[in-house]
């Protein structure tokens, strides 16, 4: 990317750069979500990071320097939280403001500190409501009570004044979506 000298927003009107998007942990089908408390019926596991901490900050903060709109990928409330502390500390030491950073998918609500700070930063969500219909047996098998209940919560963070997109991910039927 730095070679390439490109960055969000580059481009014309037939092909233009979005934006970059890492996956900071797997998913529920894996399992591979990186939670803060332990999958269910599990002694030791948490899921798991792609990288190690220190080379995820080194990717967001070089990003962000280099002008990329973030949109990445954390599904688990500890890579939601952890992306999220790190998003806000780039923006801390290189300030921007229309950003638009965001965390995709956003599936295990994160503490309630994590939402404060999104809100505060501006910090978008792109969620796909539809995984609850698709891969509801997944969540049944690796989360319990208020994480399974509150899967893919959309409420919670309308409610903390949190704006983004809902995008449909397959099943693409509108009203499935509405009805997950
Ligand atoms: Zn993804």
């Amino acid at each position: 990317m730095q070679a390439a000298g490109l960055k969000t927003g580059d481009g014309d009107n037939r092909l233009r750069i979005g934006v970059v998007k890492v996956l900071v942990d797997g998913g529920f089908t894996g399992p591979a979500a990186y939670t803060l408390e332990l999958y269910r019926g599990c002694p030791d596991y948490f899921g798991k990071l792609n990288h190690s901490e220190e080379e995820l900050r080194r990717i967001i903060l070089d990003a962000h320097e280099m002008g990329w709109q973030l949109g990445f990928h954390a599904i688990g409330d500890a890579a939601i939280k952890i992306t999220l502390e790190m998003f806000v500390d780039a923006l801390e030491r290189f300030p921007r403001k229309d950003h638009r950073h965001y965390l995709k998918h956003f599936t295990v609500s994160p503490p309630e500190e994590t939402y404060r700070l999104m809100a505060e930063n501006n910090i978008l969500i792109a969620q796909q409501p539809n995984f609850t219909w698709t891969i509801d047996s997944r969540y049944s098998e690796t989360l319990d009570d208020e994480r399974l209940e509150h899967n893919n919560a959309l409420r919670t963070p309308m409610a903390r004044y949190l704006h983004g997109t809902r995008k449909r991910h397959p099943p693409t039927d509108p009203f499935l979506g509405i009805y997950t």
